[in-house]
């Protein structure tokens, strides 16, 4: 019997204790930091105190130490309950401690790891530049070697986290003529280091607890220490967490998927028209029906992938091509389902709804603010589409 697909009593304690967790924590203060658009730093800090900045780390690394599925149920229990508390704890955890995680060395563990796991720092993810989204291997922030320090000079925008965090994992170029391949590092930049400065901070249509930050470098000079892993090498880095980033995603979407669901079905079966509740109509039940598949379906898939990357590990450098091929296609085939199947699942619970889903306030109004962004970042569902496309040309199916 190779194929078991149930979670251990341990892993469904941990989703019960989390499912308990946001309800008491986090629900009741959802609407409010919607309306006001503010970062929601009290229940930040509850999770943190918990230790649900740093699941899947190690516990000799100050984490919870339940791996990418542990990490995968909390995400999907968040998910259910707010979209901005999900990019919060993603972005510092898949997108600032993987790198860490699987890159750093002993010393950098110590230093950057261990606090931000035991949420002491909170941690941000800077790749995006004005002139390099999609094409993420144009990075103009310039990295230039002084004696054995680095002098970052440059703009990077779109920072979840960015106005909060201590530590930005963030990728400059070393040598902008070889792009991607050797042209790029990844550095740890503490955000109190003298020529870092916060920027704007976008107003957006959702996510509104999760601050979108530009930073600014000028001459932010850097010791060799704060180098994560190989000099021009830092693309790969970035991928790497990109890779965990999209499947923890997928696990967000999944929350989104099966809360939205939950709402429909609850008010289709009290909403009455025509001396019917509306879940009588065919036409409602078949929507509820292509909900249900949805939802079924991604499960599947993401703690299929979560615990593929389990059972891979965290040292990049014992991954074969092959491994490090299927990971990465299976992360954005994660990525872009669960993100349009959000969007598809949640637009349907908002027409169920029929006008009340379109007034300001209702769970699925936000839902539907805070899905459309999954489309477009850890990499836009087009170049989702490009990665699954040129490994399926590379190396068949
Ligand atoms: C709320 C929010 C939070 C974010 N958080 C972070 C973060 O924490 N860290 C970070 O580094 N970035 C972050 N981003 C940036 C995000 O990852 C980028 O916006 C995204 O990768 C797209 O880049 P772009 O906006 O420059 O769009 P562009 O790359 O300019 O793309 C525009 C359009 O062209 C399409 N396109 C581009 N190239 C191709 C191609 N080759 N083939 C087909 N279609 C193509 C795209 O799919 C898209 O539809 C965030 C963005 C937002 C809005």
């Amino acid at each position: 019997m190779a194929i078991d697909f149930s979670f251990t009593a341990d892993q469904e304690a941990f989703r019960t204790a989390a499912r308990a967790f946001l309800q008491k924590e986090v629900a009741p203060i959802v609407a409010e930091m919607d309306e006001r658009e503010e970062f929601p730093a009290a229940s930040v800090r509850r999770m943190q105190e918990e230790g649900y900045f740093g699941i899947p780390i190690p516990e000799q690394y100050g984490g919870l130490g339940l791996g990418k599925v542990g990490y995968c149920l909390f995400l999907e229990e968040v998910g259910k309950v707010d979209a901005s508390h999900g990019v919060i704890v993603g972005a510092h955890t898949s997108l600032g401690t993987t790198p860490i995680l699987y890159y750093g060395t002993e010393e950098q563990k110590r230093r950057w790891l261990v606090p931000a796991a035991k949420g002491e720092r909170l941690l941000a993810f800077s790749l995006t530049e004005p002139g390099s989204g999609s094409d993420s291997g144009a990075v103009r922030t310039v990295a230039e070697k002084k004696g054995d320090h680095w002098v970052l000079t440059g703009n990077k925008i779109y920072v979840s986290n960015g106005r909060e965090a201590h530590t930005v994992v963030l990728l400059a170029g070393n040598d902008v003529k070889l792009g991607p391949n050797g042209g790029v590092t990844a550095f740890l930049v503490d955000t109190d280091t003298a020529g870092f400065k916060v920027g704007r901070c976008e107003k957006k249509m959702g996510l509104h607890g999760t601050s979108t930050a530009e930073l600014i470098l000028d001459h932010v000079e850097l010791g060799p220490d704060h180098v994560l892993g190989e000099v021009g090498k830092g693309f790969h880095v970035a991928m790497t967490a990109l890779d965990v980033g999209r499947v923890s995603l997928g696990a967000a979407s999944l929350g989104g998927i099966e809360a939205a669901m939950g709402e429909a079905l609850q008010f289709s079966q009290n909403r009455t028209q025509f001396g019917l509740p509306i879940s009588e109509f065919q036409a409602i039940q078949f929507k509820l029906a292509d909900m249900a598949m949805r939802a079924q379906a991604l499960r599947l898939l993401v703690y299929h992938a979560a615990a593929h990357q389990d059972r891979l590990g965290t040292d990049p450098r014992a991954w074969t091509r092959l491994e490090r091929a299927e990971k990465t296609r299976e992360s954005s085939i994660v990525k872009c389902l669960a993100s349009e199947w959000a969007s598809e699942v949640i637009d349907e619970a908002l027409q169920i709804h029929g006008g009340l889903g379109y007034i300001r306030g209702t769970p699925v109004e936000r839902a539907y603010r805070d899905a459309r962004i999954s489309e477009i970042f850890e990499g836009t569902n087009e170049i989702q589409r490009l990665v699954i496309s040129r490994d399926l040309i590379a190396r068949g199916w």
